[in-house]
């Protein structure tokens, strides 16, 4: 098959590329081409197998005959990146014989992604690991990076390694079975991208929102290519989160915070981070690092991406700093945000105030 996928390199130790375009999942040359060995193991959830599964593996065996395929289905869900499904993985690829040489290819969103590229970070100390994003937010943020994890009762991807993937499939044409709140969660990591490093990007952003909400294969493919670029090139640089990395948490330490009170019940992550940008916007507002005006273009085309752009009624400031108090990302000394000086320019600031933290979520 030819295809008119688009490509991002992803440079470091070991440089892979991101290919992205519609129908790629069935484009058996480009998914046997990281194949190295006789054996590959597909892992997916129960909701996303029955769409795609049997086409990758038809697509894949066609290509590459003698290839012994296997496949380990998971439930779907947060609730499953557990250490037991881990356990579950790792006999899988037991049982199947897997040896160093083989291939995981990780078919979900970012939940399978997360822990099938886990398992292959363990396998034999570190197995070769395909991802294939088949949601928005995998697509442009979680399959990139080579970040792999499970959690834990006592929180989030708590255990887990960097193991940078073989190769990125993204095909776009997946997304259309995508429910509709999912895909506006992706979005609002797309726009983050822009937020925090491409004014420009916004801008393009603002011109098609209406083609990325009704799924233009062509959007989409530009949106991820751009969002998957300005990744790519902050893991390049940084990819251990020494420092710029942490750029990629705009909005997310208020995000996190209203995800933790409201008990992972409300906003989504994306629907969170989407109120958290604002919130990071007005922050710096506060602080007088930028203008009110960025802060309303950001707000606007949130909107008109149908996102939440205020805080959900009930909640209260105080609780909610008192989650950023505890969060990962904060440092021994005060409060860390990620601010902006500005539409797409964004920068880490520590010991920020907590009279002005308060005094932005008590507006909101
Ligand atoms: P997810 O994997 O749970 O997928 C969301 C839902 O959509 C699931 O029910 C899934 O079964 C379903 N689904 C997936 N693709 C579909 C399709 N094409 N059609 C129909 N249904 C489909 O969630 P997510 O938002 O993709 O990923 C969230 C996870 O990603 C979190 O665990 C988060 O920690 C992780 N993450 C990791 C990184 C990283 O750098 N490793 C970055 C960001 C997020
Ligand atoms: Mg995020």
């Amino acid at each position: 098959m030819t295809t008119s996928a688009r490509e991002v390199a992803v440079a470091g130790d070991t440089p892979y590329t991101i290919h992205i375009g519609p129908s790629l999942l069935d484009d058996g040359a480009l998914l046997a081409r990281s194949v190295r060995g006789r054996d590959a193991m597909l892992v997916s959830d129960t909701h996303v197998a029955p769409l795609y599964a049997d086409r990758v593996i038809a697509a894949l065996q066609a290509a590459r005959p003698d290839l012994r395929i296997h496949r380990h289905v998971l439930p779907p869900g947060e609730a499953a990146k557990t250490l037991a499904h881990f356990a579950q993985v790792t006999t899988a690829l037991a049982d199947a014989r897997m040896r160093r040489d083989s291939t995981l290819f990780a078919l979900g969103g970012g939940v399978i992604g997360d822990l099938a590229g886990f398992a292959a970070a363990c396998w034999m100390r570190g197995i070769d690991c395909v991802q294939l994003p088949t949601t928005l937010l995998a697509m442009v943020d979680s399959s990139v990076g080579g970040k792999t994890a499970v959690d834990l009762p006592q929180g989030k991807n708590l255990v887990g390694a960097f193991h940078p993937p073989r190769a990125v499939i993204a095909d776009t044409a997946a997304l259309r079975t995508l429910p509709p709140r999912e895909l506006r969660a992706g979005l609002a990591e797309v726009v983050k991208y822009g937020a925090l490093g491409d004014a420009d990007f916004l801008d393009w952003l603002d011109a098609n929102a209406d083609a990325l909400l009704a799924m233009d294969d062509a959007a989409l493919a530009e949106a991820i290519a751009r969002s998957c670029a300005h990744k790519a090139a902050i893991v390049a640089r940084d990819p251990f989160e020494h420092g710029e990395r942490a750029l990629l948490n705009l909005g997310h330490t208020f995000g996190h915070a209203i995800e933790t009170e409201q008990g992972y019940g409300g906003l989504n992550h994306g629907e969170a981070v989407a109120v958290g940008m604002v919130l990071a916007a007005r922050l710096s507002e506060t602080l007088g690092l930028a203008p009110g005006a960025d802060t309303q273009r950001l707000r606007a085309l949130l909107v008109r991406l149908q996102l939440p752009v205020d805080v959900p009624a009930g909640l209260d400031a105080e609780r909610l700093l008192a989650h950023m108090r505890l969060d990962k990302k904060a440092v021994a000394r005060g409060l860390r945000f990620i601010v902006w000086r500005g539409a797409g320019r964004a920068e880490v600031l520590s010991d920020v105030p907590e009279s002005a933290v308060l005094s932005v979520l008590q507006e909101a």
